[in-house]
């Protein structure tokens, strides 16, 4: 545990995201790391719970005293970004915890990053209305690349992922984002395929991303957040895109998508 990093809270930070300033970490699932995914370049390691099950796994009141404690301490918090320790739309009590910062913080825009496999639940879709902006996980554009990169649990295909935000995006007027982490196993006919995916989505932005640290062998609260450090924990390294394929990639997703993208490639 470090003083900047305390792991008994379920929210951390704030934290530099590279777009959206300092990002207040807000952290529904908290216990164990527990995913509908097991990305291969997850920041918080192998995860320990792959499951689709919606539950409440940290309550509500615990979250708003936490957040109350760090709004005490008047630091800078451009943003509250929902992560944490797994996908945060697996908790039930999501919209409850969002109505009740607001209420505390209306001047905070709120921002979850979701890996989208239950978007078609109407619960997780009313539980995402008062998002001021929603991220959308997308790395793949076929099935075989979902499977090997996302490893999700039991059901969960690209397929039930592409239309849950089809049914998502009926209901939500807030605003949509994409972001896509590039993994060296993405090959140039399926660069089409995901053009034709994002353009069906039509997200107000796309962005590009890589594994900014390695890879952790087992899960540590800590590794919660954007910050680099991995705190001494077994780690393995990524192979990573590099910089000149990453912007190839990028050029032909704008041509073929006409969509608006940010990447950390091109900064
Ligand atoms: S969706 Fe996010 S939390 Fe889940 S395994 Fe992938 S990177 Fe980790």
């Amino acid at each position: 545990m470090t003083a900047e990093f305390p792991n008994t809270k379920t929210v951390y930070g704030p934290v530099p995201s590279w777009r959206f300033g300092e990002s207040l970490g807000i952290d529904p699932i908290f216990h164990r790391s527990t995913c509908s995914f097991n990305c291969i370049y997850c920041q918080l390691g192998n995860i320990e719970k792959v499951t689709t099950e919606i539950k409440e796994y940290v309550s509500t009141s615990r979250v708003v005293a936490d957040f109350k404690e760090i709004l005490g301490q008047k630091k800078k918090i451009d943003v509250i970004t929902y992560s944490g320790s797994g996908e945060p739309t697996l908790a039930s009590n999501l919209g409850e915890i969002v109505i009740s910062l607001k209420e505390l913080a209306p001047e905070i825009p709120q921002f979850i990053l979701t890996n989208a496999t239950e978007l078609k639940n109407p619960l997780v879709q009313k539980n995402l209305q008062h998002m001021d902006k929603v991220i959308l996980k997308l790395d793949a554009g076929d099935e075989k690349t979902f499977n090997l990169v996302n490893r999700p649990a039991e059901g969960v295909t690209l397929k039930r992922v592409v239309e849950g935000i089809r049914s998502f995006r009926e209901n939500f007027k807030g605003s949509v984002e994409v972001q896509t982490m590039f993994m060296p196993i993405i090959n140039s006919h399926e660069i089409s395929s995901f053009a034709q995916i994002l353009k069906e989505i039509n997200p107000d932005f796309v962005q590009l991303n890589t594994p900014k640290r390695a890879y952790p062998l087992s899960w540590h609260r800590e590794n919660r957040g954007n910050h680099l450090a991995v705190h001494n924990h077994k780690v393995r390294n990524l192979r990573v895109i590099s910089k000149k394929e990453a912007i190839k990639i990028q050029i032909k997703l704008e041509e073929l998508s006409g969509l608006n993208f940010y990447s950390v490639y091109r900064s």
